[in-house]
């Protein structure tokens, strides 16, 4: 069956393609696994050097890549260029730190006990629409650094980017085989690669609902799950913070992407003593945000990625907003820049929007900031803004979330660990942390006895 992928801000067809059936997913995890041993083989020092190559024809073809990303997903360039940069980063990191990647011995009776990092083998890698390139390429450097073979089935809306990068790798010198890509329906390829008795384990990016499926179905074979879902993060503005500072950064942490972001800081809290003084700052500076044509190198906010998403977003805001922005007339799945008053009970407050749509929630003090903050089922990211460095840990550490920032919006870094707590999901990207969650360790004891 044909899959024709849409241009989100033109709303016209910029690709046709064919889409992977049960058939085609079989074929695909037979070339990975009938490529695994020879891959896994190859000393971490080649595999490394396969991967800075990989990482250089990323920088090579950046600008390529970033038009790709941006007119299929309808990101603002400059934001497809600094994900297409981050991609080279991650590819870089992972070719440095595969030959780091060590056991341990340990001291037993009767011999010496070691470990080995092993690899797992074919592993399905199932990633969303926000960010296609840059979550596939969190997956992809860690899983080819520990000796894994991968079949990578993107999102059905934005296939286009992983379809070059498969290329690329070709051309880098990495063998037929360990990479592998297949255009294809969740509920088809994505759910035959869960059920895949040779796949060992579902690296999967993408909604909760989802996510429970991918763990149910990876119960029958006992595969591995990395499970990145949802979120509905807080961003948490304490009386004595930088309130200009937290208010100009505070659109771009939920606005950015257009809100399609499982790390959007769409709850943001406010202490009640500075409220009205922060929510006018707040307006002025989301009023700033230049909203328009993807390819203009000024512009930050896109539209979203569809009409069916458009109207899901539109569901959240009922009554009138505090602040809704402008959107370019014409075609194109556009969505204003959003803010609405609300309390934690709110369903704008409670479920995760994926728009441009910013809940403003009024607290008391610390203590009602941490409850109002956790009392959610996500915790995958969150700010704090204090100047008062004691509060500022001591609220981080109370926080029931993977990954948080003070007096910052900034939650992604290649080399720190990137996940979540709770019904966010669990297992880590990034960092050395995802290389223990693309390798299995193997414990083997020597006996020295004569
Ligand atoms: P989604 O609907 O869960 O889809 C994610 C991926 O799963 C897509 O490739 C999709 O394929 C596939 N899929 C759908 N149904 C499936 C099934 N029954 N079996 C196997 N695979 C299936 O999520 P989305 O709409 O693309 O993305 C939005 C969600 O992702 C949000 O909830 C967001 O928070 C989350 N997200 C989380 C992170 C994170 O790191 N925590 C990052 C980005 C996004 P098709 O598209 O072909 O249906
Ligand atoms: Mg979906």
């Amino acid at each position: 069956m044909a899959l024709t992928v849409l241009n989100p801000a033109t709303e016209q067809p910029i690709a046709e393609l064919q889409q992977a059936g049960v058939e085609e997913t079989d074929a695909a995890v037979a070339r990975a696994r009938d490529a695994y041993p020879a891959w896994r083989a190859v000393a971490p020092t080649d595999r490394a050097r396969l991967l800075r190559r990989l990482a250089t024809l990323v920088e090579e073809h950046s600008e390529e890549l970033s038009q790709i990303e941006s007119q299929n997903v309808g990101k603002p360039i400059s934001s497809a260029r600094g994900e297409v940069g981050m991609v080279a980063q991650v590819f870089h990191f992972y070719a440095g730190a595969i030959d780091k990647h060590y056991g341990e011995t340990i001291p037993v009776a009767g011999g010496a006990a070691l470990t080995f990092r092993e690899s797992l083998g074919v592993v399905g890698l199932i990633t969303p629409w926000n960010f296609p390139l840059n979550i596939a390429s969190w997956k992809i450097g860690p899983a080819l650094a520990c000796g894994n073979t991968v079949v990578l089935k993107p999102a059905e809306l934005t296939p286009l980017s992983a379809l070059r990068l498969a290329e690329l790798a070709l051309d880098a010198g990495i063998p037929d085989g360990v990479l592998n890509v297949l255009v294809g329906k969740g509920s088809v390829v994505g759910q035959r690669l869960i059920e895949h008795p040779d796949v060992a384990k579902i690296g999967f990016t993408g909604s909760t609902e989802v996510g429970q499926r991918v763990m149910q179905g990876a119960a029958a074979t006992i595969k591995r799950v990395t499970l990145e879902l949802g979120g509905k993060s807080a961003n948490i503005i304490f009386a004595d913070a930088d309130l200009e500072k937290a208010a100009t950064s505070a659109p771009y942490s939920v606005f950015d992407n257009a809100g399609q972001d499982c790390c959007a800081r769409s709850r943001i809290l406010v202490e009640r003593s500075v409220y009205d003084r922060f929510v006018g700052l707040l307006v002025d500076a989301t009023r700033n945000v230049k909203v328009g044509d993807p390819r203009d190198d000024a512009t930050e906010m896109g539209p979203l990625i569809s009409a069916a998403h458009r109207e899901t977003v539109a569901s959240f805001v009922e009554g009138e907003p505090l602040f809704s922005g402008d959107v370019p007339d014409g075609p194109g799945f556009w969505f204003p820049c959003t803010l609405v008053e609300a309390t934690n009970d709110d369903r704008v407050a409670r479920e995760e929007v994926f728009g441009p749509v910013a809940a403003v929630i009024p607290f008391e003090n610390e203590a009602d900031a941490i409850r109002i903050a956790n009392d959610t089922p996500y915790g995958l990211s969150g700010s704090i803004w204090t100047r008062d460095g004691a509060r500022a840990l001591r609220v981080a550490r109370a926080l029931e979330s993977g990954v948080l920032s003070i007096n910052s919006n900034s939650s992604v870094r290649v080399s720190t660990p990137f996940g979540g707590f709770k019904q966010s999901g669990f297992g880590r990207e990034l960092g050395m942390h995802a290389l223990q969650s693309y390798s299995e360790v193997k414990s083997v004891y020597i006996s020295t006895e004569g």
